[in-house]
């Protein structure tokens, strides 16, 4: 059987549909479905993902040979149904086409697209003629020279200059004294023409390309190659898109909106993407081509007069002036408007999602070029589920999956401090183009954001607009601010799709790169200073604005109470204070699955006490200062396991490397001798004594309770005389001790056996008893080979993931950031380990524990508390191992909540 490569559409039909994504990309299955539902879309085909794969492989020749004869059917089909001829001569209309890129998930402002090809010196007198439309003939053309020669043939700006093609523009406005697009003459595009064409020759050294099938393979060609740019795997990266998928390519026949003023091109979302609410919504320009909406270089108007009001109220401009100077498409077009708003309406009850559509108006024809699943803000994500759950739409399980559990994050990101906001200078206002609260030091380029938040700067990127380049500098800032560009330029659009603050369109700054400043009715702000964002108004305020916690609505919690009901795991938190413990409660956390005793020295002059156990030679030196930790860690126990009355905390036994404890800086060593009454020299010997060559590896976990066994005596001492004091109070204290880094069963045994003697001898003396587990840590290798008799002794096991990743890679947990990157680019790794499980190599560990641990405790309980635990793909794992519990930090408890609702679902549907 021969592979099909090639997929049609058009006219109603399409040899695809909306569930071939994998093969057609998401804008080729939608183009293919919009097709299927009856929806006016210009006929096209899709080069299958496969193709791109073949290319990466083979390379061009070979994907030219394998593909050339189904192209040109592809062409052959178009051709027929738009009745035009693809390198016409003059025997019919000439053929124009546009080649996109299109990914399984869409990649905004990723991949590249050109439009308009097919062109030619001959062909834009024929097309001027046969549409007795001269003016757009030559528009489109010197659109195509710029975007061709951008996209295929690498003409682009280099750092702070403006794109060549750009600079030709502005100085053509400059002698003709214009400063609209629009206002071009045909003859001033003819100049256009031929001066896009030398500025192709200098840069490239290459004349333009006039034949129409040269332009299409490169085209073609181009699109594939975009799929590996460092812009697009960055963002693979950041995304976890995995570089296999490939993209496709579609070849779709031009529609277009310059040609007049009965056209135009606009995008649209059938919900607010930053909000969620149920607003139809978008922009639009009139005489213009797609890329004008997103690019920035004009302001769009709103598609409804809605939109359009409260886009001039944000402008303070006038009804009047809105009206004859910006009218909403509802107003210029009302036919269209309708006609798009139906098909809006059609879309979203076909995908039951938002959708986010891309349309061209030609002389009055409503064509849709795209639709997908609208990118959304956290807060949207939530709304637009609980809305459509209410309007029927989707179903309980639905909304669940719906969700991308990592934007819940943002929802708990703090906003502006009321009173501090009302008493901060605005500077200005723009577009709310991406809602949150963000304060950070003016910076003016993407690379330089980088740089700065190395240095531990929080920065916020402020540009004329952003295109692709400026990712990684979008991904580092606290937020985004343009001048120019619509709520759709590419700055609104990744800034929410990332979930960060972005106000874009403040008109009134003058952005100058070169001084590395700007000016906002003459107030100047120099790279460095501080300014505020608020993405949710679009104001710009002068200097630093206080935040608060934000609060979470009733969507939120609606959310909340469905993952509740269809979760099988439940989730801790790992947690060091009752603060920590109290606000992951209120988060929905049922215990505490980490703490940390060792992270419970660092406050005050606790560390002292700490420091003179470490460094003291006798057992009664030692017992002298645990004497002195004894109560401290009691409070602090009694606090947790108030805070998580009724509800199961595990307490981790003292676990530190001990060079993080010991006092390095001379003066910290002066101030230890003075303590200790002993000489520098002698603590200087003793902290050299202590020194470790590898410490993780080292004298840490219960090789230190093994050697100093008054450690762990006195530890279960103060977690005992904590859950009997809060016992007499009435309360219902659930303490569980782990013992961390066993690798041995004899090291737990022996632990097991100091923690139940003491808990014996403290029940005597108190004459209360409380129920207690003992459990232990898997997060050795061995440890989880031999877990069939570790559990012989432990009530729970705690998959330590952070160290099982760290020894089972063997990769330093410290040390790891030196090569990691390179890994990450060269394919080695797909993602950070120690952030996202390995669930081929460490995941194994993970399951073997599991299973042997059960075959000889079929009751015991079993969870994970390293990083991964608030990790969606890795909790999803978790469950299927069949955990009992996942922990995670306070602040992914709603995250992790949802992932393991989403994985209860997907493993019981399976
Ligand atoms: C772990 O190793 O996964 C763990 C939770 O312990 P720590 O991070 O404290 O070493
Ligand atoms: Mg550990």
């Amino acid at each position: 059987m021969s592979t099909k490569y090639v997929y049609t559409f058009g006219n109603g039909q399409a040899e695809g549909r909306a569930d071939m994504k994998n093969l057609l990309g998401g804008k080729g299955a939608n183009l293919a479905e919009m097709n299927l539902i009856g929806l006016p879309v210009p006929a096209g085909f899709t080069i299958t993902t496969e193709v791109c794969t073949i290319y990466n492989q083979q390379g061009k020749e070979a994907v030219v040979k394998l593909i050339e004869s189904d192209v040109k059917a592809g062409i052959a089909h178009m051709e027929k149904i738009m009745n035009a001829k693809f390198g016409s001569k003059g025997e019919a209309f000439p053929l124009m086409v546009s080649v996109r890129s299109g990914a399984r998930v869409s990649m905004p402002g990723m991949m590249d697209t050109v439009l308009n090809l097919g062109l030619n010196d001959d062909a834009v007198k024929l097309l001027a003629e046969k549409s007795g439309n001269p003016r757009f003939a030559w528009d489109s053309y010197r659109r195509f020279i710029q975007m061709y020669g951008d996209v295929v043939m690498g003409v682009s700006a280099a750092k702070g200059e403006h794109n060549p093609f750009e600079v030709e523009i502005d100085k053509l406005k400059a002698i003709k004294n214009i400063t609209n697009d629009t206002d071009f003459t045909i003859e001033d595009l003819q100049i256009l023409v031929g001066n896009f064409k030398q500025v192709v020759k200098d840069k490239t050294g290459r004349d333009f390309p006039t034949c129409p099938w040269e332009q299409l393979w490169g085209a073609i060609c181009a699109v594939f190659d975009s799929w590996m740019t460092e812009r697009a795997v960055l963002y693979r990266q950041l995304n976890q898109i995995p570089e296999e998928w490939g993209t496709a390519v579609n070849v779709q026949s031009m529609v277009y909106g310059n040609m007049g003023n009965n056209s135009a091109t606009g995008v649209a979302f059938s919900r607010d993407a930053a909000t969620g609410e149920d607003i139809f919504n978008g922009e639009y320009l009139i005489n213009a081509q797609g890329e004008d909406v997103v690019a920035g270089i004009r302001t769009p108007q709103e598609i409804t007069i809605e939109g359009s009001r409260r886009w001039a109220k944000l402008q303070s401009i006038s009804e009047e002036e809105r009206k004859t100077k910006y009218p909403s498409l509802e107003e210029a077009m009302p036919g269209a408007y309708a006609e798009l708003n139906s098909v809006q309406e059609k879309l979203e009850n076909h995908f039951h999602d938002m959708q986010d559509m891309e349309f061209t108006i030609q002389d009055g024809k409503l064509w849709m070029l795209q639709t997908r699943n609208g990118k959304r803000t956290g807060a949207a994500m939530v709304k637009m589920a609980v809305d459509m759950l209410k309007q029927g739409m989707i179903d309980e399980k639905t909304a669940l999956l719906r969700l991308e559990p990592a934007k819940l994050d943002e929802l708990l990101h703090p906003v502006f401090d009321k009173v501090a906001q009302s008493k901060a200078k605005v500077l200005t206002k723009g577009l709310p183009a991406s809602p949150g609260a963000a304060c950070g030091r003016v910076v003016f380029f993407a690379d330089e954001a980088e740089e700065w938040k190395n240095k531990g700067e929080k920065v916020i990127l402020v540009r004329l607009e952003t295109s692709p380049e400026d990712l990684r500098g979008m991904h580092v800032s606290e937020g985004i601010l343009t001048a120019r560009g619509g709520m759709t330029s590419h700055a609104a659009v990744v800034a929410r799709g990332m979930g960060k603050c972005c106000v874009s369109g403040a008109g009134d700054i003058n952005v100058d790169y070169h001084k590395r400043q700007f000016t906002v009715k003459g107030t100047m702000i120099k790279e460095g200073d501080w300014i505020s964002l608020n993405g949710s108004t679009g104001e710009v305020y002068l200097g630093k604005v206080a935040t608060v916690a934000a609060s979470l609505d009733e969507d939120f919690k609606a959310i909340m109470d469905l993952a509740e009901k269809y979760t099988r795991m439940y989730v801790r938190t790992n947690a060091d204070t009752p603060n920590d413990a109290k606000a992951a409660r209120n988060f929905g956390a049922k215990g505490v699955g980490l703490c940390r005793t060792e992270h419970m020295f660092f406050e005050g002059d606790r560390i002292d006490a700490m420091r003179e156990m470490i460094l003291s030679d006798t057992e009664e030196g030692r017992r002298t200062a645990l004497a002195k930790i004894l109560p401290m860690q009691r409070g602090d126990f009694e606090g947790i396991l108030e805070a998580m009355d009724g509800l199961g905390v595990t307490i981790r036994l003292l676990d530190p490397p001990l060079h993080e404890f010991t006092p390095n800086e001379p003066s910290s060593q002066q101030e230890m001798a003075t303590k200790l009454n002993i000489s520098v020299e002698e603590v200087k010997q003793k902290v050299d004594a202590l020194h470790e060559f590898n410490p993780m590896l080292g004298h840490r976990g219960c090789r230190l309770g093994i050697t100093y066994p008054e450690i762990t005596e006195m530890q279960a001492r103060a977690i005992i005389e904590a859950a009997c004091n809060l016992k007499m109070k009435g309360l219902n204290p659930k303490p569980e001790i782990m013992v961390p880094l066993v690798g041995e069963v004899k090291e737990l045994k022996m632990q097991v056996d100091i923690i139940r003697k003491t808990a014996e001898l403290v029940f005597s003396e108190k004459g209360v008893r409380v129920e207690f587990m003992v459990g232990t840590m898997i997060e050795i290798p061995r440890a989880a080979i031999t877990a069939d008799e570790i559990a012989e002794v432990a009530e729970f096991f705690s998959f330590g993931t952070n160290d099982l990743t760290q020894m089972t890679f063997g990769y330093s947990r410290d040390d790891v950031g030196k090569f990691l990157p390179t890994y990450l680019k060269k394919g080695i790794l797909k993602a950070d380990p120690f952030a996202v499980l390995d669930q081929v190599g460490v995941g194994r560990m993970v399951k073997m524990g599991a299973q042997l641990g059960r075959k000889t405790n079929p009751n015991i309980k079993l969870g994970i508390c390293g990083e991964h635990g608030g990790e969606p793909s890795s909790v999803i794992f978790c469950d299927a191992v069949g955990m009992n519990y996942i922990s995670c930090s306070p602040f992914r408890v709603p995250i992790a909540r949802v992932a393991a609702a989403q994985a209860a679902i997907m493993h019981t549907e399976k």
